[in-house]
């Protein structure tokens, strides 16, 4: 159960926080928003309680860090969230300090949305889960001021929006016959791999589930060799597209996977932001992009990146760490945009907060409610 003064406050902004914003409503003969006050932003460490101890390539864990954000304007609260997966080099610790950093009370139009994440881009380099939970709590608001959700804004249809992936950890033929069972409705399974047990993961997956499969390695693939027969046998086990099969320094081996590969091959560690993404077109490393708004800094990177990989003719996928409906809704919104969804972040926590995006049939439903389109629950 969260409450308003658990949250901490940006130094710089501590003092406008203590008085009510000053407001004032008035129609305007330009049609312009004509609410008035302070932006004022909180923040406070939360820690996400997954479901399973999770099992990637690299490591295994039972909880996620996070910081979730609120910027209030005129008595209108937009909320955000950081989910900071450990090896990802994020932390409570990292968070605080940066947040710390970020005063809002400096601007007095949230539709500045361009100078008012520049700035927060610009207070140090690195932290994107960080800066993401700014954006993503200013992108909330802004909706709300305008009273539509993201989607609508961007010009979005709500019916195109995808299928989305489940996905089963690596784990031992018998845990993964285990979680089988909780994939309910999903019409697309998302396989990690990348330990000593590739086949026997998807021979276990296959022989419970005929739907379509994706296979993420999360760089554990040392050989390319290796890695292109599997990437052969893969297809034949009916999986779409593999995410960072071989580590993100590899990219020659990377590109020469990329222009042999019967499936698709997408950048997911080696493509963080916008910069990335365009050294990735140059160099023919990845044939798709995995973007993530814990990597791309929120929701306004993403789109962009989203449509400049169209644009590139690479396939683009947007996935999620393990996040509340918080930071999944958020994302949800650039479905409609994008190839394939991996949106399961929300399911696999216990103590979600939120409510917002929702998966009905394995596809993704787009909450129509303004802004990011959640309710807080707790
Ligand atoms: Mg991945």
């Amino acid at each position: 159960m969260s409450d308003r003064r658990d949250f901490l406050i940006g130094a710089a902004a501590a003092g406008a926080a203590l008085v009510s914003p000053m407001t004032s409503f008035g129609a305007s003969r330009t049609g312009r928003l004509t609410r008035k006050g302070k932006l004022v932003f909180r923040f406070r460490p939360y820690t996400l309680e997954m479901k399973h101890v999770f099992t990637v390539a690299e490591m295994s864990r039972s909880t996620t860090p996070a910081m979730m954000t609120e910027i209030e304007f005129d008595g209108l609260i937009g909320y955000g969230e950081a989910s900071m997966p450990p090896y990802l080099g994020e932390s409570h610790k990292t968070a605080q300090e940066f947040l710390s950093k970020v005063d809002l009370s400096t601007y007095d139009d949230p539709f500045q949305m361009e100078r008012i994440l520049g700035d927060v881009d610009a207070i140090s380099p690195g932290n994107p889960a960080a800066k993401a939970s700014v954006d993503i709590a200013l992108h909330d608001l802004v909706g709300k001021l305008l009273g539509q959700p993201w989607f609508r804004i961007w010009g979005l249809d709500a019916a195109k929006a995808p299928l989305t992936t489940f996905t089963i950890g690596i784990d031992t033929a018998a845990v993964v016959r285990e979680k089988m069972k909780e994939v309910g409705g999903f019409k697309m399974l998302k396989v990690k791999l990348g330990k000593d047990n590739d086949r026997e993961m998807i021979e276990t997956v296959r022989s419970m589930s005929k739907v379509p499969l994706t296979a993420d390695p999360n760089q554990g693939w040392q050989d390319r060799q290796y890695a292109i027969d599997m990437a052969h046998w893969l297809k034949e086990q009916g999986v779409l597209y593999i995410e960072q099969p071989m580590p993100k320094e590899r990219i020659d081996d990377l590109a020469w996977l990329t222009a042999n590969s019967p499936l698709p091959i997408l950048g997911d560690e080696g493509i963080q932001r916008l910069p990335d993404l365009i050294k990735a077109k140059e160099h023919g490393t990845y044939g798709g992009v995995v973007i993530k708004l814990m990597k791309t800094t929120g929701m306004r990177e993403a789109h962009t990146m989203a449509r400049l990989a169209r644009s590139f003719g690479m396939k683009t996928l947007i996935g999620c760490m393990t996040e509340t409906s918080c930071a999944v809704s958020a994302a949800s919104h650039l479905t409609p945009l994008i190839d394939w969804a991996d949106l399961d972040g929300n399911l696999l926590i216990k103590n979600d907060i939120f409510e917002g995006m929702k998966v009905v049939d394995g596809r993704i439903v787009l909450s129509d409610q303004p802004g990011i389109g959640i309710k807080k629950i707790a």
